[in-house]
């Protein structure tokens, strides 16, 4: 199985996983994009959207990913959020979208060495798109996550024999300029 390394922009905090990722996509809803304002505007923040106003994930099995370095923190965009933002707080690099209870782990693809980063396979949520921009039609552009989408996220955990682990659990909350 191949290995990836990932880092954050400064490396002290990083991603190894293993093998490919269990799908590819360009996540166009509302929550990755009100984050996306919010990690930029942490100190040293950066936008990772793409060129569509999305952003590209590549997802893997939690099984597969191993986190190392120091300084973890997690963003939720309310305190009941059962989604989190991974950060990693050295240089503020968003490290990855965990949906807690879940498998798989959406790690962005802005985290991939230049030139390196695997292409979206589509883009979904796109019914959440405010930008009136036509999206290019290179790839699927559903407007929310497709039978198809879910079979694959299904099938990975089969073969995890449905067991669920953690990453970086208990994270404290990242400190936020406008959110103290
Ligand atoms: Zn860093
Ligand atoms: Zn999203």
């Amino acid at each position: 199985m191949s290995t990836t390394h990932l880092s954050c922009r400064c490396g002290a905090c990083r991603f190894k996983v293993e093998g490919a990722p269990i799908l590819t996509v360009d996540c166009q809803c509302t929550s990755c994009r009100r984050a996306a304002d919010r990690i930029a505007a942490l100190p040293g923040g950066a936008d990772d959207r793409a060129a569509t106003g999305g952003l590209p994930y590549a997802l893997f099995r939690k099984d597969r990913v191993t986190a190392t370095g120091e300084g973890w923190a997690e963003m939720r965009l309310t305190a009941k959020s059962p989604t989190r933002r991974v950060i990693a707080t050295c240089c503020n690099t968003f490290m990855a979208l965990d949906f807690s209870k879940g498998h798989w782990l959406s790690v962005p693809t802005a985290r991939w060495p230049d030139g390196q980063a695997p292409a979206p396979e589509l883009r979904t949520m796109c019914k959440d798109r405010t930008d009136p921009a036509p999206l290019p039609d290179d790839i699927p552009n559903p407007g929310t996550h497709t039978a198809a989408f879910m079979v694959r996220l299904v099938a990975a955990w089969a073969k995890m024999g449905f067991r669920s682990p953690k990453i970086l659990p208990d994270l404290p909350a990242v400190k936020e300029p406008d959110h103290v």
